[in-house]
């Protein structure tokens, strides 16, 4: 385990070397963001997005939380949404899943009344909803299976609030998209979730 001295050094280094390679580095990144994405994903110590798709630092607005959830109740998510749209008009809206998540595999497991429990209940509607499909899955796949379901439900929600649906209105540019990532091997896998307008949301869910 990194003391904080030795991370403030890592820092001092990173920092020194970024300058080295270019000069305008922190000039630049010291300019207002113009993000070309929002990415929502899980607080996951391996899922961090810039890692992730290789994107450098002002090119993702980041929301994270566990379980990548975008729930319509939280301040914190609406509120992420529509800076993002409305003021930072950021084009592509990600919401990414990942393969192994310990939220989804605690609203499997347990239900209870701590506060990570009462975050997870949402996961545990969509667990009781789609329960034909997932009961017929071994263990591993019901995980997996799950999280997948969960991105899904999460871009249905976000498609659905007044903040994107106003955008897409206006003819704002906004490409909702599911992904999910598999930490066994690095890589994003598309789940045929993208929505660019309010008519081609509606063909799938309306
Ligand atoms: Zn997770």
């Amino acid at each position: 385990m990194r003391s904080i001295k030795e991370m403030l050094a890592a820092n001092h280094q990173w920092a020194q070397s970024k300058v080295k390679q270019d000069p305008q580095y922190f000039i630049r990144a010291a300019q207002e963001q113009s993000p070309e994405l929002l990415w929502i994903g899980c607080a996951d110590s391996r899922v961090g997005p810039d890692k992730l798709i290789g994107l450098p630092m002002g090119s993702i607005f980041v929301h994270r939380n566990i379980g990548n959830l975008f729930a319509t109740n939280d301040l914190n998510s609406l509120a992420v949404l529509e800076y993002a749209i409305d003021e930072l008009k950021v084009p592509n809206v990600i919401v990414c899943g990942h393969y192994g998540c310990g939220g989804v595999h605690a609203a499997l497991m347990h239900s209870g009344t701590q506060p990570v429990d009462l975050w997870l209940d949402q996961i545990r509607f969509i667990h009781h909803r789609h329960k034909a499909e997932l009961s017929a899955l071994d263990k591993e796949a019901r995980w997996d299976r799950l999280a997948e379901l969960n991105v899904k439900a999460q871009v249905h929600n976000i498609c659905r609030n007044t903040i994107v649906r106003e955008a897409w209105k206006r003819g704002q540019e906004v490409n909702v998209i599911g992904l999910i990532y598999n930490i066994h091997d690095g890589l994003l896998k598309q789940l045929g979730l993208e929505f660019s307008s309010q008519a081609e949301w509606e063909a799938c869910y309306g």
